[in-house]
């Protein structure tokens, strides 16, 4: 068996190897009552959610993380949280077997699976109890890599991504500035041509494992605002080595509400010399590239919610049992029962909405007629109702155990925090409603 001290090649084979030979396994299509009765036999997690409409691959790549996430307890996610420790173990078991490349394409030793099996995965690391800690250790490197793979030169996608896919190298991704926020047109972070490099000077902030990667994907100005002819032109996108030792960089930790096992960091350039040829695409054409990962996010980010919601729904049901007052268990009260079981129904109709986005953004990729514009609709209408489903559920499980609720060592409390983030980013709840409004109802652009 392949292990991480072997070559790099050895381990992407193996990995992409050990995900198809387990789709090839499930072979024909089974009833889902007996694909969940199989698949579930071997762990002890046992899922609310409903897996009847998804596909044998999606199916199996719940499995799959399930089974890895099985090794990360309750308290090792508590343990790492309160000690703001990363889990480095959680992203080299899952690098072991090919799955950080799940969704990029085999000639560069990836799975070849869409944005909809890695939604599901980054949605069962996080339902496995793992929470944020878990997704955000890793979920970068699926969802920012998408353009990279996309836009690059043949030359720069081999030498790029290999070995993020192995887990030897990780990736942050730098867009945020303390200055513009989600006006990311503004953005002043400023990348000037001096001979074979590019010379990065401004601040980044909020940018999740700059502390371990050893990549970055950075959008940065390379021609003034004033001097563009449309405000989304004049921003380039560049993957390139991050690395801390050189002259003209710094970094920050950001303490924060949640998550806590994984940093967060302001990041801070002056005069970083970069190499020319990281660039991705066209000179000033990097914002419409980004969008590609951006979506690719928001569906992430969806599953992420939809975990977090369904695993503090299951533990307040399975205490609601137990916890007996007034000589019955309290679950047996309405009270307790209908905010439950209509959060449930919150995250069974975001479900449905998530899996749609993703399933849109992969077929766009062969099916010209849906639009950029259809896919953005999707994935952030998905992104909003997720995100909003999975509080509800969080603040409802919270409050449903009583004081036990608001214990560490009952985990919901770290969910309720965790849930903060996906509706906050990547991009707000109220950012998202003024895209619908405009997308999709045809009102005037209000920002
Ligand atoms: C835990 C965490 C991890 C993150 N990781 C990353 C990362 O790895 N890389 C990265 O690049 N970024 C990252 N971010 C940044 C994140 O994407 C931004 O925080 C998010 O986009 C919001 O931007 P902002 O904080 O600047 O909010 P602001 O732009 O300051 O907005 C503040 C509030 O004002 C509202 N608002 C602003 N304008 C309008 C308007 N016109 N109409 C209505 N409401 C408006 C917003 O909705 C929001 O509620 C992360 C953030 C967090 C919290």
């Amino acid at each position: 068996m392949a292990t991480l001290n072997k070559s790099v090649g050895c381990v992407q084979t193996f990995g992409r190897q050990r995900i198809h030979s387990l789709l090839r396994s499930w072979g024909t299509p089974r009833s889902a009552n007996t694909v969940r009765r199989r698949r579930f036999a071997s762990t002890s997690i046992r899922p609310l959610m409903q897996i009847s409409g998804f596909s044998e691959e999606q199916l199996t790549v719940r499995d799959s993380i399930f089974k890895i996430c099985s090794n990360f307890p309750d308290e090792y996610w508590m343990e790492h949280d309160q000690q703001e420790e990363y889990p480095h173990e959680l992203h080299a078991a899952l690098a072991k077997d090919g799955w950080i490349g799940i969704a990029l394409p085999e000639d560069l030793g990836g799975a070849g699976l869409g944005i909809s099996e890695a939604t599901m995965m980054l949605q069962t690391i996080a339902e496995s109890g793992a929470g944020m800690n878990g997704c955000q250790s890793l979920h970068a490197n699926v969802y920012a890599t998408q353009p990279i793979s996309k836009f690059a030169t043949p030359e720069q996608r081999g030498s790029m991504l290999s070995k993020l896919i192995s887990g030897e190298a990780r990736t942050c991704f730098a867009v945020t500035e303390p200055n513009t926020g989600l006006d990311t047109l503004k953005l002043r972070t400023t990348a000037i041509r001096d001979g074979d490099d590019f010379v990065v000077s401004g601040q980044k902030i909020w940018i999740t494992s700059a502390q371990i990667a050893t990549k970055m994907v950075l959008l940065a100005r390379t021609t003034p605002l004033e001097e563009v002819k449309k405000p989304s032109e004049g921003l380039s996108l560049f993957f390139i080595d991050f690395d801390k030792s050189k002259s003209g960089v710094e970094l920050r930790r950001i303490k924060k509400m949640g998550g806590r096992a994984v940093d967060a960091n302001e990041i801070f350039f002056d005069n970083y010399r970069i190499p020319a040829s990281t660039m991705i695409g066209e000179q000033g054409q990097g914002f419409k590239l980004i969008l590609h990962g951006m979506n690719a996010e928001r569906c992430l980010l969806s599953g992420e919610a939809l975990g977090l919601g369904y695993c503090a729904l299951k533990k307040a049901s399975e205490y609601a049992k137990e916890r007996v007052v007034f000589g019955r268990p309290i679950g047996q009260n309405q009270g307790i029962q209908h905010p439950l079981a209509a959060a449930y129904m919150q995250l069974e109709g975001a479900k449905l909405a998530t899996y749609h986005a993703a399933r849109l953004y992969d077929q766009s990729a062969k099916d010209t007629s849906i639009t950029p514009s259809a896919v953005g609709v999707a994935a952030n209408t998905a992104k909003y109702l997720a995100a909003e489903a999975a509080f509800v559920a969080c603040e409802r499980s919270v409050m449903s155990m009583g004081g036990m609720g608001y214990a560490a060592e009952y985990h919901v409390e770290r969910y309720m925090r965790d849930c903060f983030v996906p509706r906050i980013a990547p991009v707000s709840r109220e950012m998202i409603m003024n895209f619908i409004a405009e997308k999709a109802l045809g009102l005037p652009r209000s920002y």
